[in-house]
């Protein structure tokens, strides 16, 4: 699943890859991923250039010439292909653009959960984001204070987009893990010191999917401590990594080490 990294990346080659050409045709292959564009909005990406590629959390967001929007999301499985547009369309492609240099971005996805929409210019994104975790407005006063007026557990609620943008299942795993934090703490009982912690870890285990030169990419996977490791060794303390489920998705922690915060003392 593509987390805020391979996001990143993918937001970088779509730059890459359309810089200096327009587009000549846009082409929706598939009805669900294109559920949110109408055929007006399709027709009008026809001759625009797309001036650069922002992204805010998991969201691309192309900036047309004209000001407009197009806003795609990969959700599950999504991803760019690049191509040429006399090439014949791979088998998962869901949306094209054909650009007038000959080049074709495929938006390649299996299970066809992308979205794809373009936003009029002021139109602002229908989705409440919280501050992009990796950048300077992430940071514990916020995370706290986002924390606090929540009462479902701490894993879930990192995954809330509105808290914090770009962390995915798989990093809330791992920054839990890092920051030695029990996955199923209510969130509004982690102190200072905890969410201190959870906001390093998270930026540590975000910049991990870069590489060298400080490009993300997707290979950091080799090095995840808890995720997809159910029973094997924790490389911390040696208790096998255990597996449970939270608001429908999969959580793997340790059970050995992620013991903070400490339990309250009962009231008599
Ligand atoms: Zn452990």
């Amino acid at each position: 699943m593509p987390e805020l990294p391979e996001v990143e990346h993918a937001a970088r080659e779509l730059a890459r890859a359309t810089s200096g050409a327009r587009i000549i045709r846009a082409k929706v292959l598939h009805p669900y991923v294109g559920r949110n564009l109408r055929k007006a909005s399709l027709r009008r990406l026809a001759g625009r250039s797309i001036t650069r590629v922002d992204r805010r959390g998991k969201h691309q967001l192309a900036v047309l010439d004209d000001g407009a929007l197009l806003h795609v999301h990969f959700r599950m499985t999504g991803d760019w292909e690049l191509s040429s547009t006399t090439d014949e369309l791979p088998r998962f492609a869901r949306f094209v653009l054909d650009l007038d240099n000959g080049s074709r971005i495929v938006l390649s996805d299996p299970r066809a959960l992308s979205t794809v929409e373009v936003l009029e210019p002021g139109t602002p994104l229908a989705t409440v984001l919280g501050p992009d975790a990796v950048s300077e407005q992430f940071d514990a006063t916020h995370l706290r204070a986002a924390l606090s007026r929540r009462r479902i557990a701490i894993k879930p609620a990192l995954l809330d987009q509105s808290v914090v943008a770009g962390v995915g299942n798989i990093y809330a795993a791992e920054a839990l893990w890092l920051a030695r934090i029990d996955p199923r703490v209510p969130a509004s009982q982690l102190g200072a010191r905890d969410v201190q912690r959870l906001v390093r870890a998270i930026q540590r285990v975000l910049s991990r999917g870069r590489d060298g030169s400080g490009r993300y990419t997707t290979t950091g996977s080799a090095r995840l401590n808890v995720y997809d490791r159910e029973g094997k060794r924790c490389a911390r303390c040696g208790t096998a990594v255990a597996r449970i489920i939270q608001a429908a998705r999969s959580t793997y922690w340790c059970p050995g080490c992620q013991v903070s915060p400490a339990p309250r003392a009962k009231r008599p």
